[in-house]
């Protein structure tokens, strides 16, 4: 891919100036690629209906073509052409969580293009929180494609600087619109079986899904860690969120976590490694050595949520070789916190 000149522009969060989402909207309606903030991280988007376009997202990324994209839109009208039909259910969850960070899965019409769907007959859509993302899209007139704005594998973007990292020279806008709100993904959500499942854990918790859909539950492949497991949505399969450095995820009872990382670390240290330590506010004053930075309160995930992926990439700037990181709990957006963490640690679970 020839090197492409990268526009930055910077556009105001709480009113959108109409000129410039105007110049994003022209790069989208001519098949190129603008990223942009939503609610939950940035956005890499291209005209979802153009083939060619969206294939340059892929190349962008360097992001495996069995991973499909989600189709951003604008309001709820804009769903019907994309689909077969929208269930009951479907339309009720629409009226409670849209615009938000809930995706949902349908029976795709013959308009999506097959790359969007890597060839699977449901087409997963959403209409995002964040008032440039929507300017954008309704400025566009079309849906757009937009999976996060980073390179594949790496930690997703909550900064524009985080996709100038990754993308600069690659993609032909980036709209800086400040740090996104959320800071993890969407919740990815199937009403297509006997039972509605979480394909992946984000934005809109489960405690919440259930308030509307009592027997939602989780895909197997989120709970078990066993590998036969097949994950029915295709990203989960892949190693992700990933820092440079090696990381160690810890779970267990505070008090544990602790110690087992303060032996870990003096470990790594005593063999010349470079140790991070991705800490809480109730802990950081307690360890002794090691690069620590803290995700935020334990009593304020949506705060660890916030900071998780922009700490991942501190400590690659840091350079650090080994990343021992406190586990939190399971509770509201801690499933999503959680399963960003295991991804990121590529497995490494200590429980102690
Ligand atoms: P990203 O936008 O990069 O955060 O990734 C989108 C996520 O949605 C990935 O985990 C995809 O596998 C998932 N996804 C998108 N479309 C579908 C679909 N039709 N069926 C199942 N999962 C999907
Ligand atoms: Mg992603």
């Amino acid at each position: 891919m020839g090197k492409i000149k990268t526009t930055i522009i910077k556009v105001s969060k709480q009113n959108p100036e109409k000129n410039l989402i105007a110049k994003g909207a022209n790069i989208i309606k001519s098949g190129g690629l603008v990223a942009f903030p939503t609610e939950t991280v940035y956005g890499l988007g291209a005209d979802g209906l153009n083939e060619e376009a969206v294939k340059k997202i892929f190349l962008a990324k360097g992001r495996p073509q069995d991973n499909p994209l989600i189709l951003h839109v604008a309001d709820k009208e804009q769903v019907y052409p994309l689909v077969k039909s929208i269930s009951k259910e479907a339309q009720r969850l629409m009226e409670s969580f849209w615009p938000g960070p809930l995706t949902l899965l349908f029976k795709r019409s013959s308009l999506v293009p097959n790359c969007i769907t890597a060839g699977l007959d449901t087409v997963a859509i959403r209409m995002p929180n964040h008032p440039i993302a929507l300017a954008l899209i309704q400025a566009s007139d079309v849906p757009i494609a937009a999976p996060s704005a980073n390179t594949s594998g790496k930690p997703s973007p909550t900064l524009a600087s985080h996709v100038i990292e990754d993308l600069n020279g690659k993609i032909h806008m980036i709209i800086d619109g400040g740090k996104t709100g959320i800071g993890v993904e969407s919740t990815v959500l199937d009403l297509s079986g006997d039972k509605p499942l979480i394909l992946r854990p984000g934005g809109v918790t489960l405690e919440e899904l259930r308030e509307h859909l009592p027997y939602v539950e989780e895909d197997l492949s989120l709970i078990k860690d066993d590998k036969d497991i097949v994950p029915k949505s295709p990203g989960q399969k892949y190693k992700h969120y990933a820092p440079k450095g090696e990381m160690y995820l810890f779970v267990g009872s505070v008090d544990n976590m602790v110690q087992a990382i303060e032996e870990y670390a003096n470990r790594y240290i005593h063999m010349g490694k470079k140790v991070g330590i991705m800490a809480t506010e109730e802990t950081k004053a307690k360890y002794k050595e090691g690069i620590i930075l803290s995700l935020g309160s334990r009593e304020n995930k949506e705060e660890i949520a916030q900071n998780l992926f922009s700490t991942l990439r501190m400590f690659d700037e840091k350079d650090v070789d080994i990343i021992l990181a406190e586990g939190i709990d399971f509770k509201d957006i801690g499933m999503a916190i959680m399963n960003r963490m295991k991804k990121a640690a590529g497995g490494n679970i200590i429980k102690v």
